[in-house]
């Protein structure tokens, strides 16, 4: 089986290197690591961490002992002591221990918001990763790490991480991207003084990436330089690994011998220090060389010795490269039977491993050997089984790529939805424009309208002004149309309307109700004497007068010149003279001054019951009024200042009637009907009487 140091080496197929990767060697004598200004428990850390490769069994016990001490130190000192254990149980094959103690440093690191320590959990992470055949996982963690470690500008977490990430690189097929990164940790790994083991590990790194980019010349140079670094150091694990650099080195470019030289050095080095956990893989490689060299009887030598060092460290993969290589030997000796018993207990390893490649690569050279061996059944059944694997593999990975092609079809369907909804929330937003359009047009419209209404209600405001300036005009209109614009009192017309359209109940049969004329006396005289305007003086304190006397319910009309009818519905026909008494005596009694000269106002009266309607006919104001006139008449006749009242007209006949309204003073002396005479101030009160 090929050659060791796994992922130290290429991580390329042959199954042997991937399990001699598990197992890493080394040899050297035990030197102690230089002297170092380091706090002691972080010195102590340092020193076993280079121990570890070659003793993790004892260095894991080691590190449990300082594990209680550590509370005093600092955090990143505390992560260290946990990112060793975690190292040393992922080489110890304790892969669910080691991934929870480099869960729990991530965790830690975040929590304290310490870049530097997330980087070293990441990378502890990583290992645990490899340890497990997780390459997936490693490869996130990695990438992760070599990111922040950027971020922390410390120089050794960068070519620690740099250095792992472009070994994943390489994995992945990137060499350019791996020699990049790795020439990057080289460089920050020589700006490290005080720690020559970074720079040790990037120049093997770089050393593999040469080999595996077949460049010689680059491979032997770093090779050299490798070499020249340990011999300065002379650090046992340096020997070692540099032993192992060198045998990968010359195998690889066609020195076989020389590789197996280094080989053997480091062997005979691994046995000096007692690196037990380096001794199955190295013994395997040995083995392997062998086998290349056809040297069958050292081969099964190594093989067994490979299996005894193997035997009770529980690294059942060093097993099965041992048996594998058993295998391959015994069937080069011809010794079948013994070689196939070796080759099936390598293979019942690998198919609990359940690793398809390595089973596949295991199968291959299981038939090549027995096809070199003359056994072509046993052959076609290995090759057979291969292709079975083959197929199975071809499958998966078919599958594999449908799961792909899925999950990109995933993503796309993704993409399109969100674009879907992008485009949905252009439309939302559009519909937002055009609501807050709508809202602004609502505004605008609500701004107008009510700026209409004000200026509507303004414009109500003039209409109602005009329309009470209107109404005022109207009532001056209506009180012109219906007053005596001398004494205020309503005129004729006014008087003509109200009779005409008094109800036709209140035109008869009433008890109450009178008429009274007036004419003021000498009238004339009073004009000449006084003027015109003393006249109208008279007039209007007639009016006054009037005003007084009566109630407010009767009807005070200016009739005429100097004359006046009121027409008092509600008298009761008793009070008719008093009411005439009143009228002459508050006229005489008002004392007119015009011009600083009293003119003494007297006025006649003729008066009469209204409604009137002898013998139950009643009678129109006209007649009535006419009435009155004659009763003022016979007043005036009689000397003034009196008041003559029509009654007893109640049972009369027409033809008395005709005869009373052709000449009321005849028809009086006939007796048609009787007369009240009520005497102006010129005669004592009460001497009002009936006269004859
Ligand atoms: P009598 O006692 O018989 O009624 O005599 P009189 O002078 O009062 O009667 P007459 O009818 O002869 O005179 C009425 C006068 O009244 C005539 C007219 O010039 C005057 N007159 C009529 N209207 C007005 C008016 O509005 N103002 C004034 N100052 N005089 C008026
Ligand atoms: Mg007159
Ligand atoms: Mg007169």
């Amino acid at each position: 089986m090929a050659t060791g140091a796994g992922r130290d080496a290429t991580r390329a197929p042959p199954v042997r290197a991937r399990l001699a990767a598990a197992l890493a060697a080394a040899c050297v004598a035990m030197a102690p690591t230089p002297a170092l200004a380091r706090p002691a428990m972080a010195q102590r850390l340092v020193e076993l961490r280079d121990q570890v490769r070659m003793f993790p069994d004892t260095v894991l016990a080691r590190l449990l002992e300082l594990q209680p001490a550590i509370g005093a130190e600092t955090p990143r000192v505390q992560a260290e002591l946990l990112v060793q254990i975690s190292s040393a149980r992922s080489r110890l094959d304790q892969h669910d221990a080691a991934a929870a103690i480099a869960d729990s440093i991530v965790g830690y690191g975040r929590a304290l918001k310490d870049d530097a320590i997330v980087v070293k959990g990441l990378l502890a992470q990583e290992t645990a990763a490899y340890a497990r055949d997780d390459n997936k996982a490693a490869h996130r963690y990695v990438f992760e790490a070599e990111k922040l470690a950027l971020r922390t500008g410390d120089k050794s977490l960068q070519a620690e991480a740099g250095l792992e990430a472009g070994v994943a690189r390489a994995e992945l097929g990137d060499f350019p991207g791996a020699l990049t990164t790795v020439q990057s940790a080289v460089n920050a790994a020589r700006a490290l003084e005080d720690d020559p083991m970074p720079l040790f590990h990037a120049l093997r790194a770089l050393t593999r990436l040469h080999i595996q980019t077949k460049n010689r010349a680059k491979a032997y140079a770093t090779l050299d330089e490798l070499t020249a670094l340990a011999e300065r150091q002379r650090l046992p694990l340096q020997m070692v690994l540099l032993k192992t650099s060198e045998y990968i080195v010359n195998i690889s470019f066609g020195q076989p011998e020389r590789g197996r030289r280094a080989l053997l050095e480091c062997l005979a080095l691994e046995r000096k220090l007692g690196a037990r956990y380096m001794l199955p893989s190295t013994l395997n490689n040995v083995a392997d060389s062998y086998l290349k060299a056809r040297d069958y009887p050292r081969a099964a030598q190594y093989a067994a010795a490979a299996l005894r060092a193997a035997n009770g460290l529980h690294f059942t993969g060093s097993d099965a490269a041992a048996h594998s290589n058993l295998g391959q030997a015994y069937l080069g000796m011809g010794r079948i039977a013994e070689g196939k018993k070796n080759f099936e207990a390598s293979l019942a390893w690998f198919e609990q491993t359940q690793s398809k490649p390595d089973i596949q690569s295991l199968l291959l050279e299981y038939g090549q050997a027995l096809e070199d061996a003359g056994d072509m059944t046993g052959a076609i059944q290995a090759y057979h089984r291969e292709r079975a694997i083959s197929n199975e593999l071809f499958q998966s990975k078919r599958r594999q790529a449908v799961l792909e092609l899925q999950e990109w079809y995933a993503a796309d369907q993704k993409q399109r939805q969100i674009e879907l909804l992008s485009r949905e929330n252009r439309i939302k937003d559009v519909e937002l424009d055009n609501r807050r359009l709508a809202q602004r047009l609502w505004w605008l419209l609500a701004t107008v309208f009510g700026l209409a209404s004000v200026a509507g209600g303004l414009l109500y405001r003039r209409v109602r002004q005009a329309n009470g300036q209107l109404e005022a005009k109207n009532h001056t209109l209506k009180t012109q149309a219906t007053r005596d614009p001398l004494t205020g009192l309503y005129n004729r017309r006014h008087f003509h309307d109200t009779m005409d359209s008094l109800p036709a109940a209140a035109r008869a049969d009433a008890a109450t109700g009178a008429l009274f004329l007036l004419d003021v006396d000498h009238f004339k005289h009073i004009n000449d004497r006084h003027g015109h305007a003393a006249g109208d003086a008279v007039l209007r304190a007639v009016a006054d007068t009037l005003r007084v006397a009566l109630r407010e319910t009767d009807l005070i009309v200016r009739w005429g010149g100097e004359e006046f009818l009121a027409f008092l519905p509600a008298l009761p026909h008793g009070r008719i003279d008093e009411v005439a008494q009143r009228i002459l005596r508050g006229v005489s009694a008002h004392a007119i001054v015009h011009q600083g000269r009293d003119i003494a106002v007297q006025v006649s009266v003729g008066f009469t019951p209204f409604p009137l309607a002898p013998a139950g006919v009643p009678l129109t104001w006209e007649r009535v009024l006419n009435l009155a006139d004659m009763a003022l008449y016979l007043a005036k006749k009689n000397g003034r200042n009196r008041a003559y009242g029509v009654r007893g007209l109640d049972h009369l006949g027409a033809t008395a009637l005709a005869a009373v309204e052709q000449d009321l003073e005849r028809a009086w002396r006939d007796g048609l009907l009787e007369l009240t005479v009520v005497d102006g101030d010129a005669a004592p009160p009460g001497q009002a009487g009936t006269a004859r």
